[in-house]
């Protein structure tokens, strides 16, 4: 091997050692929003920061007033309720993975419910006080829209039910 095959092949294994590459999962994954970007962080989850302005141009009209500005698709309106496709299930505002097919039951409520997210650390849980009561409302981790509310009213193994909004969501069917 010559010298300089060595410095390549050390090189490469430098890159490979890196924490970055290490990930679970990479951050630039938004085929939702290609447009949208996505600020690194260590935990891979990555950050989106976009002025109010902005989000309205980039969202549809019903993902915008959900993600946005919290507001409620009406039950068995959404285009996800009673999908029961595989894939993988995304925030609409900034792409990240929230819940997988394989987590989704039937509630009966007619909003898509999950009994886990795809990862705990993308998505976060914040009190809501809206309409006179309680809730745990739940945000997309990466770029804080409102995605539904979780109730422990669930199925096993967590017994959690996340009832999630169709137009916050984009549904990638598995390959
Ligand atoms: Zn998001």
């Amino acid at each position: 091997m010559t010298a300089q095959r060595m410095l390549i092949s050390a090189a490469l294994l430098m890159c490979a050692a890196l924490p970055a590459r290490a990930a679970s999962r990479p951050v630039a994954d938004s085929t939702v929003q290609p447009s949208v970007k996505i600020m690194p962080t260590p935990d891979g989850v990555g950050l989106v920061k976009l002025s109010d302005e902005e989000w309205k141009k980039l969202l549809k009209a019903d993902a915008y007033s959900i993600l946005r500005k919290k507001g409620t698709e009406f039950a068995f309106s959404g285009k996800y309720w009673k999908n029961h496709t595989k894939g993988v299930y995304r925030c609409a505002g900034c792409g990240l993975e929230l819940y997988t097919s394989d987590t989704k039951f039937e509630s009966g409520t007619g909003w898509p419910s999950f009994w886990q997210p795809i990862a705990a650390n993308h998505v976060r849980v914040a009190t809501d006080n809206t309409l006179g009561m309680e809730r745990d409302e739940v945000q997309c981790a990466r770029c804080g829209g409102h995605l539904g509310h979780v109730f422990n009213d669930g199925p096993a193994p967590t017994h959690l039910r996340y009832c999630m909004n169709s137009a916050a969501m984009q549904f990638v069917p598995a390959k």
